[in-house]
């Protein structure tokens, strides 16, 4: 079976950019993309969920729990350690097996990407920042709130202005420099220097405000340089985190913003 049927594949101005339903498909072009480099790409996803859970977590428990897989944690890691990016048959059993936000995990584990950072807005404290790499390469980069903010504690408009600048030039730029400093901690090279995939989900934009920065330089930036951009449009997550009840967006029309963002960044 071909990877083809897990996502859409479009061309813009050269630039590979691959369209998913479910996020964990996007495993499939991350594999794509992987063997068309010398070694694993990092990822550069922005989302509104942390998507760091371990691989095939949600699978070998309920083969544990069906008595199936005795050793539940041998199991889960027989499963990531069959995942091999050059053979399609096997990157369709892990799609196959693989439940929400474990696709990270099961990218990293198997060097079909290298380092992931993740810009997020559901975990504030990210990833513990060390001098050590994580066991799997998965950085959740910390926040504190929008750019600027002066109300302590930080409460629900907080956290509206903060999603409306998810892409805006001044909030990238700070993200990115959190990246940048935990690459440099652990020795990596620079989070933009590296090759890397630009992964987005659609459900980290909660208003129209959210996908119409007013300043989009880095988001462009990182467009550009990027060697391929997956998209998950996860239809119910955006509905569930959208925010502004009086202009409802859908993920078609978020869709078409973000890759017009695309064609003008390129
Ligand atoms: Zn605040």
């Amino acid at each position: 079976m071909s990877l083809n049927p897990f996502f859409q594949h479009r061309v813009i101005q050269g630039k590979d950019i691959y369209v998913v339903d479910d996020h964990h498909k996007a495993l499939a072009a991350w594999a794509l993309v992987r063997r068309s480099l010398l070694s694993a790409p990092n990822l550069i996803t922005i989302d509104h969920h942390t998507d760091i859970h371990e691989a095939f977590l949600g699978h070998a428990h309920w083969e544990n729990y069906g008595g199936r897989a005795p050793d539940q944690e041998a199991f889960r890691l027989g499963l990531v350690a069959q995942i091999d990016w050059r053979r399609d048959e096997s990157i369709v059993g892990a799609i196959e097996y693989l439940k929400h936000d474990e696709h990270i995990d099961a990218a990293t584990c198997s060097d079909t990407i290298g380092n992931a950072f993740c810009i997020q807005l559901s975990d504030s404290g990210g990833t513990p920042s060390t001098h050590a790499s994580a066991a799997n390469r998965i950085y959740a980069l910390p926040f504190e709130c929008f750019i600027g903010c002066k109300v302590k504690p930080h409460n629900d408009d907080c956290l509206v202005q903060q999603s409306n600048e998810i892409i805006e030039t001044r909030y990238l730029d700070d993200q990115l420099a959190r990246g940048a400093e935990i690459s440099r901690c652990i020795g990596l090279p620079h989070i933009e220097a590296a090759p890397y995939i630009l992964d987005i989900d659609l459900d980290a934009f909660h208003t129209r405000k959210a996908i119409s920065p007013h300043d989009p330089t880095t988001f462009y930036r990182l467009i550009r340089n990027a060697v391929a951009i997956t998209i998950a449009t996860e239809a119910e997550c955006v509905k569930d985190e959208w925010l502004d009840g009086e202009d409802q967006m859908d993920t078609a029309e978020l869709l078409n913003a973000l890759l017009t963002h695309v064609e003008q960044a390129l």
